[in-house]
């Protein structure tokens, strides 16, 4: 069993699923020491904020100093990775200019991952963005789907 900082406890996936539902994401956020998330307010409570800094587990699969990717936990495709950055953005629509080289590393980091996961044959990055767009985890996240064809248009 893993003990997570705000006190909670994760049993395997199916608990990951509950922290999931029950921990949405806020506003704000400043990189620590070692690139980690240090919480201001609402980010406190951020699923992907403590992905990143570790308090709750996920499977790496790229990692740099701007962003990390790990495996989805219910996956769309074969394979589906999500790429984010280390700092708190809530998403697309909240990045500013100041963000603009950030958004850029990201994806790259998309295409990188791509090749790493042998995806030559094509894939789907997906950006979910506010109510309307789907978004369920309010920390900005490029979804990474291949290993089958994919539909279009997306539902
Ligand atoms: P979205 O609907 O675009 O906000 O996508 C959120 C994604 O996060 C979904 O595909 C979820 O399956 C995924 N997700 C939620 N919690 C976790 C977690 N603890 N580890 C990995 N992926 C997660
Ligand atoms: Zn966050």
């Amino acid at each position: 069993m893993i003990v997570g900082q705000a006190g909670f406890s994760i049993q395997g996936q199916k608990s990951l699923g509950r922290i999931f539902l029950e921990y949405g994401c806020g506003q704000g956020s400043t990189c620590g020491p070692r690139g980690a998330c240090v919480y201001t307010g609402l980010a406190m409570s951020c699923i992907f904020c403590k992905i990143v800094e570790g308090s709750i587990p996920s499977k790496a699969v790229h990692q740099d100093e701007l962003s990390y990717a790990f495996a989805d936990i219910d996956p769309k495709a074969p394979v589906h990775v999500l790429v984010i950055p280390r700092e708190h953005i809530a998403a697309l629509s909240e990045a500013d200019e100041s963000r603009k080289a950030l958004l850029g590393h990201l994806m790259w980091v998309a295409a990188e991952v791509a090749r790493e996961q042998g995806l030559g044959a094509g894939y789907r990055v997906v950006v979910n963005n506010g109510k309307n767009g789907g978004q369920a985890v309010d920390h900005l996240h490029l979804h990474v789907m291949g290993g089958r064809q994919m539909a279009w248009p997306p539902g």
